[in-house]
């Protein structure tokens, strides 16, 4: 039997640091830096498979031993995985093709059943990542997680994420930078500011491609196009999303992403995933152009070492066109 009803390592998630951001070239602002890279399983969505699973295990959905199925783009597997060990329940994920292969070795290192899919495909197609793991959890009665519509995604980041903000902002926020995969993140931080601090702002960091941006802005669900940052951008709107606090939006190609999150790394030694490249990248933009100052919260939704055969990798970087080739025109340069 074990001693405690939750294992030690899952109090570990949560309470994360918050810094501010010294080095690089704010404008009139104070950019502050939420290291959510520093949950036990590296990401941001740690909070939220804790929040799910637990909800699941208080209703009855979930039951000691049972076998837990998610699509995923990799973060919810890790913190889940994390969880289910931890708890001692079976874990099945399907995950996208294009996903970090750094991501998928840790899964299956934490012992979880991975299947990758297609990224290729869209809603409704039979191997689309969510549309798999539904039907893998019809067929076998198995608890399906469901991040894109279950209430304690979002109920995770408004019962913490945003009180810890608020708190370590000593209760003065006027923007927070975030982008939306799942929606979990930003629909849980506006329902907390909304009701703890009305003048906080919402800044939208959206990946080029992505349809949620324009979607703000204008109402309407476009053609979705492709992009290689992680986690988030999407190409419809997710059901647990609600965007109506948003403030502003920015689309963000994958070079100024892929940039933001290197330069974040030189400067101020902080190792983040190709997301948080995006939303420092929309962080900096809307920073730079206030005229008066302010105090702005971006996060670090994950840890840079999931990305090292991507963004920090020089020769994959100048393959896809996002660093210039080298070339060697003066040998002396060589040796300078
Ligand atoms: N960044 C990364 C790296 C992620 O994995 C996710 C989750 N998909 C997010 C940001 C976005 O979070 P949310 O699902 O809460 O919108």
């Amino acid at each position: 039997m074990p001693r405690t009803p939750r294992p030690a390592v899952l109090g570990l998630i949560g309470n994360t640091p918050l810094i501010e951001a010294t080095r690089l070239d704010t404008g009139p602002c104070q950019l502050f830096l939420k290291l959510e890279s520093q949950n036990p399983g590296g990401s941001i969505k740690d909070r939220v498979g804790l929040w799910m699973v637990e909800a699941a295990e208080r209703d009855g959905r979930l039951k000691p031993g049972a076998t837990i199925i998610e699509a995923t783009a990799g973060n919810t597997g890790l913190g889940l995985a994390l969880i289910a060990r931890a708890k001692g329940y079976r874990l099945v994920l399907v995950v996208p093709d294009k996903m970090a292969a750094e991501k998928v070795l840790q899964l299956k290192a934490l012992g979880a059943v991975v299947h990758v899919v297609r990224s290729d495909v869209g809603k409704g197609h039979p191997d689309y990542y969510q549309d798999f793991a539904a039907r893998i959890a019809e067929e076998t009665g198995a608890f399906y997680v469901n991040q894109f519509g279950n209430p304690a995604n979002p109920a995770a980041h408004e019962e913490s994420t945003g009180p810890e903000i608020f708190a370590q902002m000593n209760h003065d926020v006027d923007a927070i930078v975030c982008g939306v995969g799942s929606g979990g993140t930003l629909t849980g931080l506006t329902h907390f500011f909304r009701r703890a601090s009305p003048k906080t702002g919402f800044v939208l960091a959206d990946p080029k491609g992505s349809i949620l941006a324009n979607y703000v802005r204008t109402g309407r669900i476009g053609v979705a196009g492709s992009w290689m940052v992680e986690g988030i951008g999407e190409d419809f709107v997710p059901p647990i999303a609600d965007l109506t606090g948003v403030t502003a939006a920015y689309e963000i190609p994958d070079s100024e992403s892929f940039a933001a999150a290197r330069e974040l790394l030189r400067a101020e030694g902080v190792h983040g995933g190709s997301s948080t490249g995006t939303l420092l990248a929309a962080a900096l933009r809307y920073c730079r152009e206030q005229t008066t100052p302010k105090r702005v919260v971006t996060l670090v939704c994950d840890t840079g070492t999931r990305y090292l055969s991507k963004v920090y990798n020089d020769n994959w970087m100048i393959d896809h066109g996002l660093l210039p080739r080298k070339t060697f025109g003066d040998l002396r340069d060589l040796i300078a």
